[in-house]
């Protein structure tokens, strides 16, 4: 069960991490995941300071990491340490690459462990090098570390948390987090991506195996989705199961690359409409996890679309009274789409199972 202080009183603020140490994780002239990402997300967010409260990062520990990662491959990061190199055709190693992969995951526990703890309702760690394609034994697209699985697995050996339930927003399937959880039933799952896209898995038949049969659910999307077939999709689809699965605290890969000027893909959200998602996530967990939520920052990358959204969703962690509006409506080939999700999905989830309400 969670172990809550239950005098003490959230602050209302989220909480952020950002610092300058973020962006000394580089990589070769032009590779979109880099340090001016940070730059244009602190630009963005200035005019919203006064009202987050700011946690220093602090590293992973061992321990942390070893319960998301093999031993091996927490030695090669620290061997490569003063390095320059490349560990996929993507996926590069600066000389502090180790030092700042640490402070991510670091940062993802202490905020992660700070919302369960009731120190306060929610929180986003804004770090890189993003983490979802990091898989157990090896990094991979970008990731050296997966944050989020690391956050997710402190929850649970710290905080006493049993039921987790992970959203992955970010464009790219987090095949990384799936493969961590997909044989458990109390973790849950729930990516929406571009597909057939990187990394290649998310296929709509990958439900999880074993005891965690349909507590891994993909929302394979084609190029081309944007607010309305995004929203319909929560609304019809992410919302119910997670009602249904009932998480004590709601973790969120937030990657802002499903935008519509995101150089490396072709979804067409908008930032109001990362904003919208955001705002329905908040007020599901408002239902069933008194509030409790935190993202972690995945992939986005075109600058000006990613200050935007990232403060968008600030924005609306630190306005309650803040009720987005509504996104368009679905078109029928769009209605079609999410319909068919639905009910492929209704097997597993029996508040997916008739119509949708919407
Ligand atoms: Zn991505």
């Amino acid at each position: 069960m969670l172990t809550c202080d239950p005098t003490l009183m959230p602050d209302p603020r989220p909480l952020l991490v950002r610092d300058p140490r973020f962006r000394a994780h580089t990589s070769p002239e032009g590779h979109p995941e880099r340090a001016e990402r940070l730059e244009a997300i602190d630009r963005a967010l200035a005019p919203l300071l006064e009202q987050v409260l700011e946690v220093a990062p602090r590293a992973a520990s061992d321990d942390e990491i070893l319960r998301a990662h093999s031993a091996e491959h927490l030695a090669l990061l620290q061997k490569l340490e003063g390095q320059t190199t490349q560990l996929d055709p993507d996926t590069y190693i600066s000389p502090r690459s180790h030092e700042v992969a640490r402070l991510a995951a670091g940062s993802a526990v202490e905020l992660a462990l700070r919302v369960a703890r009731g120190e306060a309702r929610s929180g986003f760690a804004l770090t890189r090098p993003p983490g979802h394609h990091a898989e157990r034994a090896r990094a991979m697209g970008f990731c050296l570390l997966n944050n989020v699985a690391v956050a997710a697995q402190a929850l649970r050996a710290e905080a006493g948390l049993e039921r987790i339930a992970i959203v992955d927003w970010d464009v790219h399937h987090g095949n990384g987090t799936q493969h961590l959880f997909e044989h458990e039933r109390d973790v849950l799952f729930v990516s929406l991506h571009q597909f057939p896209f990187y990394p290649g898995t998310g296929a709509l038949r990958e439900r999880g195996s074993g005891a965690g049969e349909g507590a891994t659910l993909n929302l394979p999307l084609p190029a081309g989705c944007g607010d309305a077939e995004y929203a319909a999709a929560f609304e019809q689809i992410v919302i119910p199961t997670l009602r249904e699965f009932r998480p004590e605290l709601l973790l969120i890969s937030a990657g802002f690359d499903a935008h519509a000027r995101d150089p490396l893909a072709s979804m067409q959200v908008s930032s109001d409409g990362f904003r919208v998602l955001a705002g329905m996530l908040r007020a599901l967990a408002e239902e069933v996890c008194a509030g409790r939520m935190l993202l972690t920052l995945e992939g986005g990358y075109d600058l000006e679309a990613l200050g935007e959204s990232v403060a968008g969703v600030v924005r609306l962690l630190a306005e309650p009274e803040l009720r987005p509006e509504k996104l368009p409506a679905l078109t029928p080939v769009g209605s079609e789409l999410i319909g068919g999700l639905r009910e492929a999905h209704a097997q597993s989830w029996s508040s997916l199972r008739g119509r949708a309400y919407a």
